[in-house]
This record gives C-alpha cells, structure tokens and sequence, in this order.
C-alpha cells in the first residue's frame, strides 16, 4: 500500500517540478529566440549603414546569417531539452526520497495502531473466554443449585469489573496517543495534585497496612492537572501493590534549573533488570509482579504514565533492586514551552 503511495506522491513532485521547469524553459526559449533574432537584425543594419551609397548590397543570407540563427534556436531547444531531462531524472530520484520520508511518520502511525489493535483484542479475549465458559458449564449443569448460580454470577461479575478496567484503561492510553490531543496547560500547584492522588490511593494502602509519606514541598508548575493527577495515582497504586505489607511509600519533590523531580520510592518487591527495559511497554508485566503478588493489572499503567510525561515534555526513569525496592523518578519542566 506505501509502495503505490510512494510512487503517487513522487509523480504529482515530479509533476509540479516539471511543470515549473518546462514553463521557465518556455519563457527562455522565447525571451533568447527574440533576442537572436534582434541581434541578426541590428546587424544587418550596421551593415547597411556603413556600405558607401554607390555600393551594391550583398546579398542577404549574407547580411545576416539566417542559418545561423536557425542553428542557434536550435542548439537552445536541444540544451532546454537536456537540461529538462537532468532535471527530471534527479528531481524523480529525490522526490523517491522525500515521498518515502513524508511517509514514513504515517506508516510507523499506521503500525503502532495496528499493535495496539491487535494487542488490546488479545487482552480482551482472555477475561471474554473465561466468562462465556464459566457461563456454558452452568447453563449445561442440570442439577445447578442457586448458591452455585450465585457463586457463578459473582465471579462472572469479577471477570466483568476486570474488562470494564481494561477498557477504561485502553480508553486513557487511547486519549493520551492522540496525535493531536495536546491537553491545556495552566499553572497549577503540584503538592495540590499529588495530595490529591495520594486520597486515592489511600483505601487500598490502608488495607495492606502501608504508611504513605508525603514530603512534597510547595511547587507551582505549568501542566494539566488531570494528566498530572492519573500520573501519580499510577505510581503510588504501583508502589503500593508491588509491596508487601506493613511497609512505606515515599514521595518527594526536588526543584532544579527550570526542573522539579518528584520521586516515588516504595519498600516493594523491586524489579529485575531485564524488565527494567520494558517496564514502559505496553501490556509488558514483570513475571515476578505475577507470581508473588498477584496484583491485578494489564501493563498498561506505565505505558499511560510516560504518555502523561512526555506531553509535560518531561522525563520518567526507574531505579530499583530486587527485594529491596524502587524509586520512580519524574523530571517535570516548571514552564511549558509549545
Ligand atoms: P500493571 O501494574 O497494571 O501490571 P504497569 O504498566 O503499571 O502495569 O507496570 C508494568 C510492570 O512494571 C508491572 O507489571 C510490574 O511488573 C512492574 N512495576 C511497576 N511498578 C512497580 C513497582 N513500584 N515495584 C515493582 N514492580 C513494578
């Protein structure tokens, strides 16, 4: 499909070249003809003027070389020509080149959808497959008890709160890859935001016993506060399910040239360094978060998290050792730049 593109989008390149070439070859060819012929005849009246009054004229293919000037128009029409041809051919070339670069951003658009398609229908189908067959093996039970029924609904209800995630999970990933879905900035109080993700948080710390403390100073900065707000909820809802409990979560804020770095550091189970390069992928989950935690998710949170970051046009980098703990770290500018 981009090969056909491609030589479309260099043909009509091609077109709009030649067409400003062969026009400009037009406009020289008649502008010199004119001129040639101009000269012939200025020539020919000098002639004239100098020849004594007795004297006959010469004949007039030899006043002015008629020849000549045919020849002349016609070694112009065949530099035009060559010209016109170079042209072509390298104007053809590059313009290959071009088109290709022109559409390499939409191809790699095109295909990062396709994944993200293709990755989110894979997701989907695990918690859809074990739903309808939970379903199947009831319906065909003759002997179904109401509290089998019920033990069936709920965990049929379980499955579904897991696809309703999911998809509002795809949905925010969705909303933050838009190309063009630049959010608006305002100056906002960044202790504010985080104090607020840090109450939403708080039900599921309570329950695992894990102590968050808040050591954020008072910090204003350019950003959105709802993306600014989904960011750290992710980062403290993962420091809290990836630790064990009883332990402590920590968030700080630290303000550099024209920077401010807030660190989220948990106590937690920590991750190995192979997965420290893929963290940050979609639908990428640590094996380890899986078998000693059991902790729900789709590998969707930190994919989310570095879109947040790089519409702030920030940075976002992980430190962490296995059995010890991690230290997310989010270098946000205080002033946007758009
Ligand atoms: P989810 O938590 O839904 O699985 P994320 O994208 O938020 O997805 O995280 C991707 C993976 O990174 C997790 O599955 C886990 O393996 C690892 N991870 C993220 N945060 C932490 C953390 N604070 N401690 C240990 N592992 C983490």
């Amino acid at each position: 499909m981009f090969t056909r593109a491609r030589f479309t989008l260099t043909a009509w390149y091609l077109l709009i070249i030649m067409f400003v070439s062969i026009s400009f070859s037009i406009v020289i060819y008649t502008v010199l003809s004119h001129e040639v012929e101009r000269f012939a005849r200025s020539q020919k009246f000098r002639i004239e003027r100098r020849l004594p009054d007795n004297q006959l004229l010469p004949a007039p293919s030899l006043l002015v070389d008629s020849d000549l000037v045919s020849e002349t128009k016609h070694r112009l029409i065949y530099m035009l020509v060559v010209i016109n041809s170079v042209i072509f051919i390298v104007s053809g070339g590059l313009g290959y080149i071009l088109a290709g670069r022109t559409l390499q951003p939409i191809a790699e658009m095109l295909d990062e959808q396709h994944r993200f398609v293709s990755d989110s229908s894979h997701e989907l189908r695990t918690p859809l497959t074990s739903l309808k067959s939970t379903m199947e093996v009831a319906l065909r039970d003759k002997q179904l008890t109401l509290g089998t029924a019920k033990t069936v609904l709920r965990e049929s209800v379980e499955d579904v709160n897991k696809l309703q995630s999911l998809s509002d999970e795809l949905l925010q990933l969705a909303q933050y890859e838009k190309p063009n879905g630049q959010a608006t900035m305002k100056l906002i109080s960044l202790n504010t935001v985080i104090t607020k993700a840090i109450q939403s948080v708080m039900p599921l710390a309570k329950q695992k016993e894990i102590q968050i403390k808040d050591m954020t100073k008072q910090i204003e900065i350019e950003g959105n506060k709802y993306g600014l707000n989904d960011l750290f909820v992710i980062l403290l809802d993962n420091a809290i399910k990836y630790s064990p409990g009883k332990k402590s979560v920590a968030i700080r804020t630290r303000k550099t040239d024209g920077n401010v770095d807030i660190s989220i550091e948990d106590e937690g189970i920590g991750i190995d360094e192979h997965d420290l390069l893929h963290i940050f992928d979609r639908f990428y989950r640590a094996n380890t978060a899986r078998s000693k935690t059991q902790a729900s998710g789709y590998g969707l949170g930190l994919a989310i998290a570095k879109k947040i970051v790089d519409m702030h046009h920030g940075a976002i980098s992980v430190k962490s050792k296995p059995h010890k703990g991690s230290i997310f770290t989010v270098t946000l500018p205080v002033k946007q730049f758009s």
